[in-house]
């Protein structure tokens, strides 16, 4: 039997919100500090949760909840740019991830859901939960020392970006440079959103991904009428966040792509549009210093071509809450937390560089016969993506 802990989470994201529900439901005194006045993200439209997600959530009793609003893909069809000579049939099937097959192998499904649904879907639980959350209250460095202090365990679930959790764990580690406190911009953007309107050429069951030359547009389903997606490109050069892409300028951009990538910029909700400058950050070799740990993004984040960073997410949460439920010291949960989440976290990170590198980075004539995971057999991934996840 553990005692129960003072918790502190900064950050009411995936794993922020994930981390409190389970640990509220433990008994622990837990407090959420978001510096958003509400629930909600800015880190894409929609998210494909794959089979490691579903464990987690089932686990946590929300899967069901989950099932009523997403999308099943199936597999996930890649078509390259092979001429762009051609305007009128310029890409061709490069590659099929059957995604059945891996839910197969996993025993769980994937589901693709909007962002917005994942997080009224967290933030519900967490409601019935004895935790509180305290909106429109950013943790800045001076106030994390005041946490440390007043609480047992201080969780860093504050995301890529600016995260003072990391600078925190950062600037202890002495061996580690500099250049690990900050989000290191990848070279290219996302400019993302939701098109809600029947589309003929949009089979509800395929993830559909083009890969141009240094340009990509990804179309993911979730029913009939309602897909999100994420178009890509290359771009040093970072405009003014008051000059955010348009959907006359997708449209414009994407003009000679194939119909499905017109015609969901066309229909788009051009209220869901946002432009991201997409980071990730270094893999550091620790991710905890005193009571102080960081957790999803903050501790991993991994670049959206690993499809993965909202997994990673929920299971540093269930991991940790685990780990919580054996283990009264916060010193041995800190450390096993670490040992058991590290190598995968940093290898999905590596990932979604290589993945990224290829896409954007390199010719389609020079790119290797797959840059991306579809020639991996699928029980591999499976395995990987499901590996260090057990029930209890
Ligand atoms: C375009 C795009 C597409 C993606 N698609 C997928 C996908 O298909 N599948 C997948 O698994 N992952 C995907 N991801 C990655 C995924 O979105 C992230 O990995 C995930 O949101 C991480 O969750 P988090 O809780 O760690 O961070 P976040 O979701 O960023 O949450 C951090 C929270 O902390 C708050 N915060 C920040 N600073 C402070 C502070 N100082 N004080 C208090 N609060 C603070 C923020 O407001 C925010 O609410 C995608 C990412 C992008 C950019």
């Amino acid at each position: 039997m553990t005692t129960k802990k003072r918790i502190a989470i900064i950050g009411a994201g995936v794993a922020g919100m994930a981390f409190a529900i389970l640990a509220a439901r433990q008994g622990h005194f837990v407090h959420v500090f978001e510096r958003r006045p509400q629930v909600g993200s800015e880190l894409g439209a929609g998210v494909t949760l794959w089979p490691n997600a579903s464990f987690v959530l089932k686990q946590m009793g929300l899967l069901d909840d989950i099932v009523k609003v997403s999308g099943k893909p199936k597999s996930m069809v890649r078509f390259d740019q092979y001429s762009s000579e051609q305007p009128n049939e310029p890409f061709r099937e490069k590659s099929r991830l059957v995604i059945h097959e891996i839910n197969r192998q996993a025993q769980y499904e994937t589901y693709s859901i909007l962002r917005r649904d994942l997080m009224e879907i967290l933030f519900d639980a967490l409601q019935k939960t004895q935790a509180r959350i305290h909106f429109s209250h950013p943790i800045q460095a001076e106030e994390l020392a005041q946490l440390k202090a007043e609480y047992d365990l201080v969780i860093g679930a504050d995301g890529r970006m600016h995260s003072a959790a990391r600078q925190n764990i950062t600037a202890a580690l002495s061996t580690e440079l500099s250049v690990d406190n900050e989000a290191i911009y990848q070279g290219f953007i996302n400019v993302i959103g939701i098109t809600q309107s029947p589309l003929t050429l949009i089979d509800k069951g395929v993830i559909q991904d083009y890969w141009g030359d240094g340009e990509r547009f990804g179309i993911v389903p979730i029913n009939d009428k309602t897909c999100y997606w994420a178009a890509g490109w290359t771009s040093s050069l970072k405009r003014k966040s008051d000059q955010p892409f348009t959907q006359e300028d997708l449209i414009q951009r994407f003009q000679h792509w194939p119909k499905p990538v017109t015609d969901v910029l066309q229909h788009a909700q051009g209220a869901s549009i946002n432009t991201i400058y997409v980071h990730d950050v270094n893999p550091i070799t620790s991710w905890h210093n005193d009571n102080v740990l960081l957790i999803g993004d903050a501790a991993h984040a991994a670049l959206p071509t690993s499809g993965q960073g909202a997994c990673q997410a929920l299971e540093d949460a269930w991991t940790l809450a685990q780990l919580l439920l054996k283990h009264d010291a916060i010193d041995v949960v800190l450390q096993l937390f670490l040992a058991k989440r590290i190598d995968k976290t940093t290898a999905i990170q590596r990932t979604g560089r290589h993945i990224a590198q290829t896409i954007f980075h390199t010719k389609p004539s020079e790119r290797a016969v797959d840059g991306s995971i579809s020639q991996t057999p699928s029980h591999t991934i499976a395995n990987f993506w499901m590996s260090g996840l057990t029930s209890s």
